[in-house]
């Protein structure tokens, strides 16, 4: 029996489920022996897919967790509770987003906002613009591939435009790319490779002018953007101040910094957001009607985000962006200086890509995975994606050493390409 769906394929114990139960001590045990290969994240070594704000605050949503860790989401009727907190936290990020009427709803993660985002624009569509055959998404190619995802999931089309030099959307090869058939408009606030930000008040405008929905995706901007501008640093605009931006996603487990398995789908008013809901009424059981894409959700992913709201409050998140944006710039300042490196762009957050026009990069990710590290290998530019969380303070010295070491091996020609698969994730 093979793990096909793992990216290795896993060995799993032919015999099936053991007939004798373990005791506990066994089973801690065995847990710490299966993530022995993992990264070792709290040693600074996985500067990625982690978002830790210190111990206080994963205590604080380990604490909230583990007290709502039986109670099913699915079920407002039964845990008024959870819907009480998911209706607070809705409220904080319409607070943040400036949207007086906004409405949605807490999700899994981002893609699965992402993808009621697109679900919704379908099915608007079908009500609203019942010409349309063939409905399309028109999405700058940087976009997150949830919204491609979404188009194959739920039978829509995705036209991907191009981008400017600076990796945002060119608002003219977008504007040229809306058709009738167009049934929405994305932009990110900023993309995850890059971590820029489109122009989002040109894009929504754009939609605007046609009756079309905008959606912007703030999965991993949307709970720092807010913070920096409180900071007082000049933010680029992406939420609903921008006229014509109709829905928003944002991800409380990354700069949220709660546990996994939360985010929002937030829309600008009731109008379009009545397209979302699943309403079924010919089940033998009942009358069927979920909001999202999930079924059984953990109430803990909800109380977690809601504990670590109130627990840090704005102060505590303006406090956490700052130093993630002086981390930031220690890192950017230190991979610009070392020979060969540069950082794409200027990242407004701590969500940006390193690449190189002399060193092949693809040998310098295998020298850093070589020393230990985790690796997001980029693309285009071919390059090294970096998150950039409170978690990595005490390791970016030694971070930027390492990498000067592996850069003038690369350079010196004593470090080629291994060849080692740079997928995602
Ligand atoms: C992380 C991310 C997503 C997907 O979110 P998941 O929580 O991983 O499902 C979508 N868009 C952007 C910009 C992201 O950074």
């Amino acid at each position: 029996m093979k793990n096909v769906g793992g990216r290795a394929a896993v060995a799993v114990a032919e015999s099936g489920l053991a007939e004798r139960g373990l005791p506990r001590d066994e089973l801690w045990a065995l847990l710490d022996e299966a993530r022995r290969d993992d990264y070792a994240w709290r040693d600074g070594r996985v500067p990625s897919l982690l978002y830790y704000a210190g111990e206080d605050v994963l205590e604080v949503a380990q604490q909230a967790y583990l007290r709502f860790f039986s109670e099913n989401a699915l079920s407002p009727k039964a845990f008024p509770s959870l819907k009480r907190l998911e209706t607070e936290i809705l409220s904080i990020a319409a607070g943040l987003f400036h949207g007086a009427n906004a409405v949605g709803n807490l999700t899994s993660g981002g893609t699965e906002s992402n993808l009621l985002a697109v679900k919704t624009a379908r099915d608007w569509a079908r009500a609203q613009r019942p010409e349309v055959q063939r409905p399309v998404i028109v999405a700058p190619r940087t976009a997150h591939p949830s919204f491609s995802r979404g188009a194959q999931y739920f039978g829509l089309e995705v036209v991907r435009t191009p981008v400017d030099a600076d990796w945002r959307a060119d608002v003219k090869a977008l504007r040229a790319a809306v058709t009738d058939d167009t049934v929405l408009i994305v932009g990110s606030a900023p993309g995850y490779t890059h971590g820029v930000i489109d122009p989002i008040p040109e894009l929504a405008s754009i939609a605007a002018e046609r009756g079309l929905p905008c959606h912007v995706d703030a999965c991993v901007g949307g709970f720092f953007l807010p913070f920096r501008e409180q900071l007082g640093r000049a933010t680029p605009p992406f939420d609903f101040r921008v006229p014509g931006v109709t829905s928003i996603s944002a991800d409380l487990h990354k700069f949220g910094y709660t546990a996994k398995g939360a985010s929002i789908v937030l829309y600008r008013d009731a109008e379009l957001h009545r397209y979302q809901p699943f309403d079924f009424d010919d089940w033998p059981c009942a009358r069927y009607t979920v909001p999202t894409l999930t079924g059984t959700r953990s109430g803990g992913a909800v109380a977690a985000a809601w504990a670590v709201l109130r627990y840090l409050g704005a102060q505590g998140y303006r406090e956490l962006a700052e130093r993630t944006l002086a981390l930031t710039e220690a890192y950017v300042a230190g991979i610009n200086r070392i020979p060969g490196l540069s950082v794409v762009g200027e990242p407004p957050m701590g969500c940006f890509g390193y690449t190189s026009d002399t060193l092949d990069m693809a040998a310098v990710a295998d020298g850093l995975e070589d020393q230990g590290y985790y690796v997001g290998r980029m693309a285009e530019p071919p390059g090294i994606h970096l998150t950039i969380t409170p978690l990595l303070e005490p390791f970016v010295d030694r971070y930027l050493q390492d990498l000067a070491a592996v850069a003038e091996r690369v350079a010196q020609g004593r470090l080629v390409d291994q060849g080692r698969e740079a997928r995602y994730g």
